[in-house]
């Protein structure tokens, strides 16, 4: 197709009734620097087979004809399929009459009174087809990408899940044999050979463990997610209930407000408050740890937060921290796998939200997250939390 910014040349389509205006209009263009090839056709058949032939690269039509309006071309290059520009060339368009078409997919209108404005109307709409034309492949490339891109995570998913799984077997057999290798011969081969055997049990122990978390990690990316209002008090009550014992030996106390009902998974959003509510007691500093979640609505849905009193964490590590197996200390100071943040991470965006930390080395952590709101109420407590909450302003919970 020949387009303008190239060569200048243009193959127009006329709609017109007027041989003089016809002569007019392309005379306008020859001035306006256009290389111009035209054809005149003064009806719908015409135009049909005109268009089919040979398509031009612009349309030009008059609006008012005979037989018919020149706005059915609109109608017509839809009906073809051809995304090409049609301005309207009139000799009267009032101003309503003028957007109604192109609302109804005009490009341009250019009175015949003022046809000195046509050959700019014309490089335009030119223009921003070819834009239009950039941007949609453009939009294709990226969804293309973005389609690659799932397809590679959920390969990647589906073999971290089945090598985490296949691994699990042959390591049981390992870990079960330098075990019995430990109780039967422990004392009675040398020194030395205890120590090996130690160190055999506890490295397929914790590669026991590593798995473990990964197959963890994996599920929480696999399992189905039935999204359903949840109600956050019940769900922080039960992650709670499973950090009884953990409550208990640190002394922590856990103080959180009423807090609302969001769209999700219970089970998953209970994982996430439990991971969150762990971390901030194991990694606590001085001071016995204590724990404060609220929430508040934000544009996106709610925000909640976890806060701490513990270590804080150092500004360079607040994102390498939700990446698998990202730690910042040593086993033997603080226990743990690094997984229990990715796992977070990885329910929070299933459900459409994010997840950051605001810390401060020393100075205590807040982990925040944002769920979406019940579709039908904008985030507001009055709506979303369980009424007996409201007779308690908040609630602790010390260990
Ligand atoms: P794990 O707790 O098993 O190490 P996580 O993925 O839960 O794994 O956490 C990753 C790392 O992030 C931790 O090792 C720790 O260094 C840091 N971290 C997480 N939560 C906190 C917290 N509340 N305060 C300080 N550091 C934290």
């Amino acid at each position: 197709m020949a387009l303008a910014h190239n060569l200048e040349r243009l193959q127009v389509l006329l709609v017109e009734d007027s041989a003089a205006d016809s002569e007019l209009v392309l005379r306008e263009l020859r001035r306006g620097g256009f290389e111009v090839t035209g054809e005149v056709v003064g009806s719908a058949e015409q135009f049909r087979s005109a268009l089919r032939a040979n398509p031009p690269d612009i349309v030009l039509a008059d609006y008012n004809l005979g037989q018919w309006r020149g706005m059915e071309a609109v109608q017509i290059l839809h009906e073809e399929n051809l995304d090409i520009p049609l301005i309207l060339v009139s000799g009267a368009l009032g101003d309503v009459l003028a957007v109604e078409c192109i609302k109804q997919g005009a490009t341009d209108y250019v009175l015949k009174g003022s046809l000195a404005r046509l050959s700019v109307s014309v490089r335009r709409a030119l223009q921003e087809k070819l834009l239009c034309r950039e941007r949609l492949q453009a939009e294709k490339e990226l969804g293309k990408k973005v389609e690659e891109l799932a397809r590679s995570n959920r390969e990647l998913e589906q073999f971290a899940y089945a090598a985490s799984h296949d691994l699990q077997e042959p390591l049981r057999m390992v870990a079960a044999y330098t075990q019995l290798l430990a109780e039967r011969y422990h004392g009675k081969l040398d020194e030395q050979a205890d120590k090996y055997i130690h160190y055999a049990v506890d490295g397929a122990l914790r590669m026991q463990a590593l798995i473990q978390d990964l197959l963890a990690f994996s599920r929480a990316g696999r399992q189905g997610m039935e999204m359903e209002p949840a109600d956050c008090n019940l769900v922080i009550g039960e992650a709670l209930a499973n950090l009884q014992l953990t409550l208990h030996e640190s002394g922590a106390v856990v103080n959180y407000e009423p807090l609302p009902v969001v769209l999700g998974n219970a089970p998953q959003l209970r994982q996430v408050f439990q991971n969150l509510i762990a971390n901030a007691i194991k990694f606590h500093g001085p001071q016995s740890p204590v724990v404060r979640i609220s929430s508040r609505p934000s544009d996106e849905g709610w925000q909640f937060s976890v806060q701490d009193n513990g270590i804080g964490i150092a500004l360079e590590d607040v994102n390498s921290i939700f990446v698998v197996f990202q730690r910042l200390h040593t086993r033997m100071e603080y226990p743990g796998n690094g997984i229990g943040l990715a796992i977070c991470k990885k329910i929070i965006e299933r459900h459409g939200g994010r997840i950051w930390v605001e810390s401060r080395e020393g100075e205590g952590s807040t982990f925040k997250f944002i769920l979406p709101a019940l579709p039908s109420a904008k985030p507001a407590v009055a709506q979303a939390v369980r009424s007996e909450n409201y007779e308690q302003p908040s609630r602790s919970l010390v260990g």
